[in-house]
């Protein structure tokens, strides 16, 4: 073995030592509540496609058509010559869809909060996170050099604290102060529990920070035009920076960001992971246009609908109180990364595909299995979940989140 793979297999058995390892599986069927491995059929409870869009056939027929029209490749970066029509359709429903003056799309969600993160904050300038924010914004908030504050997860006082200590602050040897900016989500991911975003805007509003809010799990679920949980507690317009992904309710797969006409000409030059990379494939743009178009209609309505009651069932028969805002994650706390795994490999066994979700997504000691549910679940497919829950000992009124 050379020195080389000696280093990497070490470190590969330190990963396995602490239960954390991870392999990928091969999935033989489309996205839906039924996926095929190995030959086998499970009932999936791990997907992110909160509203069943990711083989519906109208997103599929519009990439076929983009393909047809402008071929697989899109050739170059946006900026060279790689911003084809379906890229500029694409943003221009982004904007009409959210209600801003533009925006921008990014290969990927993670690439959204990169580019846009390291493109508006420097080295003296600081950024305030919640604790449980997604890896892509704390890697952003890391690469971008600028000072990271963390505060308690959702806790408005712990912000206020960082915000004081922030307004006393003056960039070194000037009189200028840093620019300040706050970011998170609306419903996060692991938890599925929301941001007091109308609280958040007041504080930043009245200590002059900037706001950036990743909608990740929210857009197309909440508020009257599904654009998110800022619609919803009508938050919308005192956002500068709103984020999210066309790779879970919307089906398709790339990021966004929403905003001034300004920030979206500012990101264009100045963001680096948009700048430095090939223009998304037309049929992917295209997907997404269609999977937006979807979701806006009264179908995407209905499948909301559909999804908001399968949640209801499944806070129901977990003998679950009702949450401040319904969410499709639906976590079961089960601690150590050891069991959690142990778990979910007995529920695969018995025909549930529900993902162990370990340190790092999540903090050490706090495994869990993040079930997600979907609107095209239907009640018998719950029921099922909820016998195969019992078998592994996980019946209702066992230890769950929120
Ligand atoms: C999935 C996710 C992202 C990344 O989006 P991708 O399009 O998958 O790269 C960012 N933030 C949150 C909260 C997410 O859940």
């Amino acid at each position: 073995m050379t020195p080389f793979e000696a280093e990497l297999s070490s470190r590969l058995e330190a990963i396995r030592a602490q239960g954390l390892y991870r392999q990928l599986r091969r999935i033989d069927s489309p996205q839906a509540t039924r996926i095929e491995i190995d030959g086998r059929s499970f009932l999936n409870f791990a997907s992110n496609d909160y509203l069943g869009l990711a083989k519906e056939p109208a997103l599929a027929e519009a990439s076929i058509k983009a393909v047809e029209k402008f071929g697989s490749g899109s050739g170059a970066s946006r900026l060279i010559c790689g911003s084809l029509s379906p890229h500029c359709e694409l943003e221009e429903l982004l904007a009409d869809f959210k209600q801003t003056e533009a925006a921008l799309s990014f290969s990927s969600g993670y690439s959204a909060a990169v580019g846009t993160i390291c493109a508006l904050m420097g080295k003296d300038d600081i950024i305030v996170l919640d604790k449980l924010v997604h890896a892509s914004i704390v890697d952003a908030a890391r690469l971008s050099g600028a000072k990271i504050r963390v505060f308690d997860h959702n806790d408005l006082n712990d912000l206020e604290k960082i915000l004081q200590w922030a307004d006393a602050k003056q960039i070194d040897g000037t009189t200028k102060r840093p620019n300040v900016l706050i970011v998170t989500e609306s419903i996060f991911s692991m938890d599925g529990d929301s941001a007091p975003l109308r609280e958040i805007v007041e504080l930043k509003n009245k200590h002059g920070a900037w706001l950036m809010v990743d909608e990740a799990h929210g857009t197309g679920l909440y508020g009257l035009n599904r654009r998110g949980l800022a619609e919803e507690l009508g938050v919308s317009s005192e956002i500068e920076v709103q984020m999210g992904t066309l790779g879970k309710a919307i089906g398709a797969s790339g990021g966004y960001i929403c905003g001034s006409r300004n920030l979206v000409d500012l990101l264009i030059n100045r963001a680096r992971s948009f700048i430095f990379s090939t223009a998304p494939v037309p049929a992917s743009a295209a997907a997404a246009t269609a999977g937006l178009r979807f979701m806006r209609s009264a179908d995407g309505e209905s499948r909301r609908n559909n999804l908001k009651e399968r949640v209801k069932t499944f806070r129901a028969v977990r003998g679950l109180g009702p949450e401040q805002v319904w969410s499709a994650i639906q976590p079961i706390i089960i601690g150590s990364e050891t069991a959690a795994v142990e778990t979910a490999v007995k529920l695969r066994d018995a025909g549930v595909f529900v993902p162990a979700v370990r340190y790092p997504t999540v903090a050490r000691g706090a495994a869990r299995l993040r079930i997600t549910l979907t609107a095209g679940h239907t009640e018998d497919e719950l029921a099922e979940l909820f016998n195969v829950l019992e078998t592994v000992g996980l019946g209702s009124g066992c230890n769950e989140a929120k």
